[in-house]
């Protein structure tokens, strides 16, 4: 029998995700693949979010674009860091995560044959979304060893149909931060062509020492073309919770929120709560998250390292970026799928999240947002299994 499926939606049949994750079940292998947190988010949160179900706070349909105390806590939020003002009325959207976010402005903004620009590798959602929209994705490579935006290339992908630019940085799966000459170099684009930009910034908070966060929409003429996203799973660590949100000028969220409405209609009412408060947290939470992640970082890169790994220090994000080492394998794909086998670990090659497998093909993803312990026991493996 032929598949019931859509043909746009072929291509997306598998996910590396799950294909790896599958494999490390099978094995009983760690999983360095999949980036989410072993350890979860402050109890107070928690608290916050048991006391709403108890007292009965959100556990009916909670207003459909978010709690209006979420919306004004998000909007103190992008004033608090980034001098951002935001109208917690029509400048905010909730959704069921930063990804129906996400899929939601790519679905209220492509039209048929609209182009969607991005860097590549990208997060493997992107191109699905792009894909429902009809729209059509064009990757920009990250180039040079350090994997930067190549500007020249940017400008060079522009055509006529050119919409939407699709920005993360913090940036998944290389690690990098953009810098902000480099975000400049790209509104100064993104101005040029009058393109809409949708900015992840999921990883907002995660960025490590002497590299730091700018949302795009703090430079110059972007605030008024810019919708910027945010996850709460990222944030505050409970990536089950699925809280995220977007903010900018009201005639971009409004389309947003057209869509988004008809999606999930409305995102879990007592996570809501929870959410508002994490955004209000002190400073010191967030530069303890920091440095957690930081040391959990530094013990993986100088494990990997030692064991012969090119690494890419991260910058910011839950992940590492390497290449191969010294294994005897020519490209990542292959790479990943005997590792488990070979010494019962799961890592990501960047070349499934590449349309051209070639900008790829060198560099693989480990996600470092494990306890100590596990990282430990992976490297062991690793070193057992590799040399
Ligand atoms: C995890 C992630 C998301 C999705 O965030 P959710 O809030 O879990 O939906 C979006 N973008 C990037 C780059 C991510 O890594």
């Amino acid at each position: 029998m032929t598949s019931p499926l859509v043909p746009r939606m072929a291509e997306h049949t598998t996910s590396i995700f799950g294909e790896m994750s599958t494999l490390a079940t099978q094995v009983g292998a760690i999983n360095l693949g999949q980036g989410f947190p072993d350890t979860d988010g402050p109890h107070e949160l928690k608290r916050i979010a048991m006391d709403a179900i108890e007292d009965g706070r959100g556990n009916q349909y909670p207003p459909p674009h978010g709690l209006p105390l979420l919306r004004e806590a998000i909007a103190a939020h992008q004033e608090r860091f980034y001098s951002l003002q935001v109208d917690p009325g029509p400048g905010v959207v909730v959704g069921t995560g930063a990804s129906e976010v996400l899929q939601s402005a790519l679905l209220a903004l492509v039209d048929e044959g609209d182009e969607v620009v991005m860097f590549e590798p990208w997060f493997d959602i992107y191109g699905a979304g792009i894909s429902l929209a009809r729209g059509v994705r064009v990757g920009v490579p990250l180039s040079g060893p350090a994997l930067r935006p190549d500007i020249d290339a940017l400008r060079a992908a522009m055509t006529p149909r050119t919409k939407v630019l699709l920005l993360n940085s913090p940036h998944n799966p290389t690690g990098i931060v953009f810098t902000v000459d480099e975000l400049r170099s790209i509104a100064q684009v993104a101005i040029e062509h009058d393109l809409i930009v949708i900015s992840d910034e999921a990883y907002e908070h995660l960025w490590f020492a002497g590299h730091q966060h700018t949302p795009i929409a703090t430079l110059p003429g972007m605030f008024d073309r810019t919708i910027t996203v945010g996850s709460g799973g990222k944030s505050f660590s409970f990536t089950g919770w699925k809280v995220g949100w977007a903010s900018g000028p009201a005639d971009l969220i409004g389309a947003v929120r057209v869509v988004r409405q008809h999606l999930s209609f409305v995102s879990g009412g007592p996570f809501q709560y929870a959410m508002a408060a994490g955004l209000g947290l002190p400073d010191q939470y967030f530069a303890e998250f920091r440095a957690d992640l930081s040391a959990k970082r530094d013990l993986l890169a100088g494990g990997l390292a030692e064991l012969g790994f090119g690494v890419l220090m991260s910058q910011g994000t839950y992940f590492l970026t390497t290449d191969v080492g010294r294994f005897g394998y020519d490209d990542g794909l292959s790479f990943c799928r005997d590792l488990p086998d070979r010494a019962g670990v799961v890592a990501i090659p960047h070349q499934a999240l590449c349309d051209d497998p070639a900008i790829g093909a060198p560099y693989v993803r480990w996600a470092f947002c494990k306890q100590p312990s596990v990282l430990h026991e992976a490297l062991e493996r690793l070193e057992k299994g590799l040399t």
